[in-house]
């Protein structure tokens, strides 16, 4: 299994780095969580064919999550004609929205190849391959629909693997960090770092099972301030487990 970063960012324009997005490839098949701006193009720009995508799972409504699915379903409807893919989003206006922006600019939208869902709390997915839960967080404090998703693998030689993405998380305090990562034992947890600093992570990553962390969509003073960089680094070399921060284009074998 290898999961891909194609995006770090957290929606603020940075020089070296784009909004979130990041892939987990099983069992030849390619599975998106989030998708920000430009997701649709780096998808091309890793070798990724569009037929390979089986699913697209959104976190929350944040456009440095969403942004990128209006081109790639755009490139799906119109260009990509074999491409034939999932997105769950967590509002159906999110989903309304997506149609209306490929409706503006075409005449047709391929509901049959491009299958538009909206999900809720608990086990909302599963194919041959994996199954997806998710876990309400309080990123929107109670006004939206934000979610962590537990991504279990369900065959081939990763069978019985688990990853955890956060995704983004209470402002504060990351006190809506899922349960999961701490509970039971995973293969990969993937935490923002943006809307709280390193005591209140750190009272999370501490008590986590897994075998490593990835600290993405992070803010940028941990790659551009010394300071912030070397107390992020010592901090994550604390930990009991192996953990870093992730960048753009980079894949890892899980
Ligand atoms: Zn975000
Ligand atoms: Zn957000």
């Amino acid at each position: 299994m290898k999961l891909i970063f194609l995006g770090t960012g957290h929606g603020v324009p940075e020089k070296d780095r784009y909004c979130s997005s990041a892939l987990l490839f099983v069992n030849g098949l390619y599975y998106m969580i989030d998708c920000g701006a430009p997701a649709a193009d780096l998808l091309v720009r890793h070798g990724i064919s569009y037929n390979d995508i089986r699913s697209v799972f959104i976190t929350h409504r944040h456009a440095d999550h969403t942004f990128g699915l209006t081109r790639m379903l755009d490139l799906a409807n119109w260009y990509y004609k074999t491409a034939s893919f999932d997105v769950y989003m967590t509002e159906q206006k999110g989903v309304d929205a997506m149609r209306a922006v490929v409706l503006t600019c075409e005449d047709f939208f391929c509901d049959d190849r491009l299958r538009l869902h909206t999900f809720e709390a608990g086990k909302f997915y599963t194919d041959n391959n994996i199954s997806v839960t998710a876990v309400p967080t309080n990123h929107f404090n109670g006004v939206h629909p934000s979610y962590s998703l537990i991504i279990d693998i369900l065959s081939g030689t990763d069978a019985g693997k688990r990853i955890i993405f956060t995704g983004d998380l209470h402002h504060g305090d990351a006190s809506d960090f899922p349960a999961a990562a701490c509970t039971g034992f995973s293969s990969a947890v993937i935490c923002e770092l943006v809307h709280f600093g390193i005591p209140a992570a750190m009272e999370q990553w501490e008590k986590c099972r897994t075998e490593r962390l990835f600290v993405s969509h992070y803010a940028q003073k941990y790659v551009s301030d010394p300071e912030c960089s070397a107390n992020l680094g010592s901090a994550l070399s604390s930990l009991p487990f192996a953990a870093g921060i992730v960048h753009d284009g980079e894949e890892y074998e899980i």
